[in-house]
């Protein structure tokens, strides 16, 4: 019976080195995705910036055709003068060729913000995919790293997985299968140490009689209060 629950015990061990092991696995993944995401966010930032370039130009092209078409009803309504007879068709012509000369004066003007404009955000991507370039770069060495940070505790797991199954060959596959769903019931702890009278799991008195048997080896025996399977330790 001490040998089972040696064997109880170093199961117990090695289960919460492969929890403790996966808690930092899980640590990094969750790193490893915040890297990701920050990757991720600097190039949302340069599609923004490259789609309202994109638009800029689309609307500068705009103003260049409404542009070409004023500069053109001013060309025929020069030419349609000199085909003009009387001074009031004169004068009405010539006011729709100032009114045509200021439009055109604003649409150079508007002309001019948007290439500013365009220019702004071409630098601003540009610095942008800078920094995205670096971040990138600068991030794929920290997944690697992290990378492989996983992979060397994922060979840690893998270890005690087998020295884990060598433990549970010689312990009988009822008391492994009672181990088990004691542990997912008590938060990771199937067993408990028992001394000066308590059980330490869940630190309340343990009845004197079933104390004193444990000095015995004779079954395996739990705590009443938590149903931890109790191991004596006389000194710790
Ligand atoms: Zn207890």
């Amino acid at each position: 019976m001490k040998k089972k629950l040696e064997m109880l015990e170093e199961l117990q061990e090695i289960d919460q080195q492969i929890d403790i092991l996966k808690a930092a696995q899980g640590g990094l993944q969750t790193e490893l995705s915040g890297i990701n995401q920050g990757v991720d966010a600097a190039r949302e930032e340069c599609a923004v910036l490259e789609a309202s370039l994109a638009q800029g130009e689309i609307e500068k092209s705009a103003l260049e055709l409404t542009h070409a078409a004023e500069l053109e009803n001013i060309t025929r309504s020069e030419t349609n003068m000199k085909e003009i007879k009387t001074n009031k068709e004169f004068q009405a012509v010539g006011r729709e060729i100032t009114v045509a000369k200021k439009q055109i004066t604003d649409i150079e003007e508007q002309l001019l913000q948007k290439i500013s404009q365009i220019e702004d955000i071409s630098g601003a991507l540009a610095a942008k995919k800078n920094t995205c370039d670096e971040l990138a770069e600068n991030s794929a060495q920290r997944l690697s790293a992290k990378q492989s940070e996983i992979d060397k505790i994922q060979s840690e797991i893998d270890a005690d997985v087998v020295r884990r199954e060598s433990v549970t060959k010689g312990i009988p596959a009822s008391l492994v299968k009672k181990f088990t769903i004691l542990r997912e019931q008590r938060r990771g702890q199937a067993l408990a140490i028992a001394k000066d009278g308590y059980c330490m799991g869940c630190n309340m008195h343990l009845p004197p009689q079933l104390y004193n048997n444990l000095y015995k080896y004779e079954e395996l025996l739990a705590c009443p209060h938590c149903q931890r399977i109790l191991i004596l330790k006389l000194q710790q």
